[in-house]
Formats: C-alpha cells, sequence, structure tokens
C-alpha cells in the first residue's frame, strides 16, 4: 500500500516524501482509514511501530482541508521528551502545510510558559501537552478548548501507570462532547479499556503483535553477578567502534552514575542521561547523541519509552527491567523501522525469575550467551539468589516503574509555532 491510496492532501504527501516515507507500516495501514472516516479508535501499538504518524498524519489532513479557528487538536502524552518527539515528526509531516503547533510541558521558566500561553490564545491549530502543565494554563482561565475537534491519549498505559488519570478525566470533561478521540497504548490491560470507556466512544480497536519485540531485534542475555557487570559492560564495549550509538539502561541512578564513571575512565565516550539532569542539560546530551558525537549513553528508565532516535546499534539492560513492557519498550530503541539492532540483558541470580515471565509475556526463549573466560568467576550459582563473589543484595535491587513522579512531571523547553 501506498500513503496517496488514503486520499492525503497533496501538501501532506510532500511532507511525506520529504521524510523519505514510502509505504505505511502495519499500525498505519490499520488504524489511518478509520481515523479518516472520522471514527474513534483505541490502538494498541509500541514506539518503534509508526504509531505517531497513525494518529498525526490524519488529523493533519483534517486540518489542510477544513481550517478551523482555535485549537483543533490535543494530543496528551506522559513526558516532555514525547511531546518534543511528536512535535518534531509534526514540523516534519506539516513543512509544506499551513499547520501550526505548540509543545507544552512543565518544568520550564516564565518566558517559555509565557510563550505557551501565546500559542493556546491564538490558538495554534495542535497542543502536544503533559497533563500536569496544561491543567496549569487551564486554572489560569485562557485556554479555550471548546474549538477541539481531535483528542489523543498517547502511550495511555504509562499515563495510568505515572497517575495522571485524575488529570487527564478533569481535562476531558473541558472539551467538546463532539470530538474524535484516539487512544494509544503499548498495553491493553482492563484498566486501559476502563479508562477508555469513560472517554471514547464506539471506538474501532486496532491490534498489533501485543507485548512483542519487533522481529528484527536480535536478544540475548548473560547471567551475570553484580560485581561483574561493570566488567562485562566494559568487554562488550571496548574496540567496537562500529558501534555507533549505544544505549544502557541501569535501574537507578547510582548504577547510572557509576557506571557512567568506570566507562569513562576506560576512555569511552559515556554520558549519562537522568533525571538528576538538569532538562536543558538532558536535552543536550540526547541531542549529540542523537548527532553522533555521543556514542554511549547510560540512563535510567526515564528515557526507555518514547525516545526517537534513528540507528542506536545495542541496548544493553544492565538490569533486568521491572516487567515485560519495560523490556519491550527498552529494547524497542533499537530496530526502529526497518533497521536491525541487538538487545543485550544481564541478569543476576535474583533477577532470574523475573527474567523468565518477561520470557512468557514476549512468548521468546531468549539465549543465554556464556560470560566469556575471564570473567566466567562472575557466573552466578545455579539457583542461589545473590551469590558468587558479588554484593548483589544491595546493588540488585531493581528500581522497575519506579521514576519518581516529581521528576517525571518536570518539563522544560521547546515547542513552535509557525
Ligand atoms: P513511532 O512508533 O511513531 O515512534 O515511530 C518510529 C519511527 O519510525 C520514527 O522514527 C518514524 O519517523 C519512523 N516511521 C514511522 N512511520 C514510518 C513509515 N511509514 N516509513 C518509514 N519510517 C516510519
Amino acid at each position: 500500500m501506498k500513503f496517496d491510496e488514503f486520499g492525503f492532501e497533496p501538501p501532506l504527501l510532500e511532507g511525506l516524501e520529504a521524510m523519505g516515507f514510502e509505504k505505511p507500516t502495519e499500525v498505519q495501514e490499520k488504524s489511518i482509514p478509520d481515523i479518516l472516516a472520522g471514527r474513534d479508535v483505541m490502538a494498541c501499538a509500541q514506539t518503534g511501530t509508526g504509531k505517531t504518524a497513525a494518529f498525526l498524519l490524519p488529523i493533519i489532513n483534517d486540518l489542510v482541508k477544513t481550517p478551523a479557528e482555535g485549537v483543533n487538536a490535543l494530543i496528551i502524552v506522559p513526558t516532555r521528551e514525547l511531546a518534543l518527539q511528536i512535535d518534531q515528526q509534526l514540523e516534519g509531516f506539516s513543512y509544506f502545510t499551513p499547520v501550526s503547533a505548540m509543545a507544552i510541558y512543565g518544568g520550564r521558566g516564565g518566558r517559555e510558559m509565557e510563550q505557551e500561553k501565546r500559542a493556546i490564545k491564538e490558538g495554534a491549530e495542535i497542543l502536544i501537552a503533559t497533563p500536569g502543565r496544561l491543567k496549569s494554563h487551564m486554572e489560569m482561565g485562557y485556554a479555550n478548548l471548546k474549538t477541539i475537534k481531535f483528542l489523543v491519549l498517547d502511550e495511555a498505559d504509562r499515563m495510568l501507570d505515572m497517575g495522571f488519570a485524575p488529570d487527564i478525566m478533569q481535562i476531558v470533561n473541558k472539551l467538546p462532547r463532539e470530538r474524535q478521540t484516539l487512544l494509544f497504548s503499548a498495553t491493553m490491560p482492563d484498566q486501559i479499556r476502563k479508562f477508555a470507556r469513560q472517554i471514547l466512544r464506539e471506538p474501532v480497536e486496532i491490534n498489533q503483535a501485543i507485548s512483542k519485540p519487533a522481529e528484527n531485534i536480535m536478544q540475548a542475555a548473560y547471567e551475570v553477578d553484580d560485581s561483574g557487570k561493570v566488567q562485562l559492560t566494559r568487554h562488550l564495549l571496548e574496540g567496537k567502534e562500529n558501534l555507533e550509538r549505544v544505549i544502557i539502561f541501569a535501574g537507578s541512578k547510582q548504577k547510572v552514575r557509576e557506571l557512567t564513571r568506570s566507562l569513562q575512565q576506560a576512555g569511552m565516550k559515556a554520558k549519562a542521561v537522568s533525571s538528576d539532569l538538569e532538562q536543558d542539560e538532558r536535552e543536550e546530551r540526547i541531542r549529540l547523541f542523537r548527532s553522533g558525537n555521543i556514542p554511549i549513553i547510560v540512563a535510567t528508565d526515564v528515557l526507555s519509552r518514547g525516545l526517537d532516535i534513528k540507528g542506536i546499534d545495542l541496548v544493553i539492560n544492565y538490569d533486568v527491567p521491572g516487567d515485560g513492557e519495560d523490556y519491550v519498550h527498552r529494547i524497542g530503541r533499537t530496530a526502529r523501522a526497518d533497521a536491525s539492532g541487538i538487545a543485550l540483558t544481564f541478569i543476576n541470580a535474583k533477577d532470574r525469575r523475573r527474567f523468565q515471565r518477561i520470557e512468557e509475556l514476549i512468548e521468546t526463549q531468549i539465549r543465554r550467551i556464556p560470560l566469556p573466560e575471564e570473567l566466567a568467576s562472575f557466573t552466578p550459582r545455579k539457583g542461589g539468589r545473590g551469590g558468587g563473589r558479588s554484593s548483589s543484595g544491595r546493588g540488585g535491587r531493581q528500581k522497575g516503574r519506579g521514576r519518581s513522579k516529581g521528576s517525571s512531571r518536570r518539563g522544560s523547553k521547546g515547542g513552535r509555532k509557525k
């Protein structure tokens, strides 16, 4: 199938061509016709499937076809990173159109707040907002959202996890009832379905391979004590100049700091990205990573979802993620659209069971690679918890989804108004 078969307006097709998009992905092919037909859609799609374009393209198309005053579309997202990424994709797609947009997210100073306020008052056609920040604007009384035709809830499962459900309901209650609502979520547990029932009207359900990593990711794992993880990481990365972009996800900020320091001491160009950093600094590091100037990023799972960076060669799960969804999201950073990538997970004795559950969830047995000979002494004892010569009781604690609410709600700069 080709994009022009959707009947998109010429300036949108031009944008797609300029971005090098040739044919729709599965989720785009399945959801765009229903969205164009005006139906509410509830789609189960992970990051990396092309879900962003699946909702942006029909919205932009509508705005080109039937321009209307005021804010036309509201896209609610869990994090500022995701808001920025959606805004960037939108900028590409809408380049040849008059459509204007603004990303709205917290944690920034008065100047940005003013910019956002202006965009809302002047009616930027599309707002991409985190719930807390949008609510602040709404409370100040100038946000007229009565002109909204489209509401998108992106990464709905993540938003519920982060405790945004009450904020979202408050926002939704202020929107016109006559609107089209699209909900995208990486998983579709009952909780999301219940939530969706309150917001969507007779939605079409689109499913695509639930909770399974893309097939072009080579997955493998090492069983290793915590005390051997730094050496194993160095062993995997040292002298591998062909690896242009590597992301390592660790379970805590402390581990991120320690590992980054140790890689730097070994002469590698590694940088840490965690919620410890100021937003500007984080963005700068991500930008440098994107542009290839920093080859190795060590991050907490703040970055595991939504991060849209092409050409990641290797993802290392320094700790087993909290659950299967996190695993799928972390390794989903590699093998975007049609590139392939490698995902390696380090499993200590304590995390064996959890990793098995992940394997069950994704219905895949992940190959175990024996440790290299010089690191063989770090192999965890069979059946043991902790074990080996590690101090793993301490180091092995997994933070899982444990991103602090405060950090996830802080925001920063960005946004654009044509
Ligand atoms: P998403 O799942 O929306 O985060 O998109 C993942 C990546 O795939 C982004 O870099 C998109 O720009 C890219 N992408 C989305 N749709 C297509 C497509 N139809 N053709 C090529 N690349 C795409």
